[in-house]
């Protein structure tokens, strides 16, 4: 789904119940993501207002990751790829600036800025409670998913300097989604 689809700008429901609908949506999730070379897709970037993000960064070489699981930290790409359902996430205090993009927007990047460090608790496939706290780039994508989750898009955390610079761009992404 591209920018302009009413569906990214709609808050996800909380998932009540994994059944076999939400477990091929993320399977199918995973496999949009790994296709366009992303490090997180949303719900809503298939179509679907729900609670449920994957992340996967075990490729993005030149942008490191840090995780740590109760305390310890563990290396990232063990942990890959990320299904969190129902996510909740806390930021920290430390804020960071680093370049995203996004599916929904092609050829588009910008300068974002977002906490250094997040905390977060959600739930996997199989139901079980997770929590994890994250650092460089797997904090930022699942601050940038978990933003999808509630509507909100990058374009909103850009400086107006940066999403002014951009409105051209912007405005041909939404008479294309029309088209
Ligand atoms: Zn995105």
């Amino acid at each position: 789904m591209i920018y302009g689809e009413p569906v990214l700008r709609t808050k996800g429901k909380q998932i009540e119940k994994i059944d076999d609908d939400i477990r091929a949506l993320a399977s199918d999730m995973l496999e949009t993501m790994y296709e366009a070379s992303g490090v997180g897709l949303a719900a809503q970037q298939v179509g679907r207002a729900l609670q449920l993000t994957v992340v996967d960064v075990s490729d993005a070489e030149s942008r490191p990751s840090r995780m740590w699981l109760a305390g310890e930290e563990v290396d990232p790409k063990e942990q890959m790829p990320l299904i969190l359902i129902n996510p909740e996430v806390q930021l920290g205090e430390e804020l960071e600036t680093g370049t995203e993009g996004c599916l929904s927007f092609p050829e588009i990047t910008a300068e974002i800025t977002r906490a250094a460090k997040v905390k977060v608790t959600a739930q996997d496939l199989q139901g079980n409670r997770v929590e994890f706290e994250a650092a460089g780039l797997l904090g930022r994508a699942v601050q940038h998913e978990s933003d999808h989750l509630n509507g909100i898009l990058f374009i909103d955390r850009m400086t107006s300097a940066a999403k002014a610079a951009l409105a051209g761009k912007l405005k041909r992404l939404v008479a294309d989604s029309k088209k």
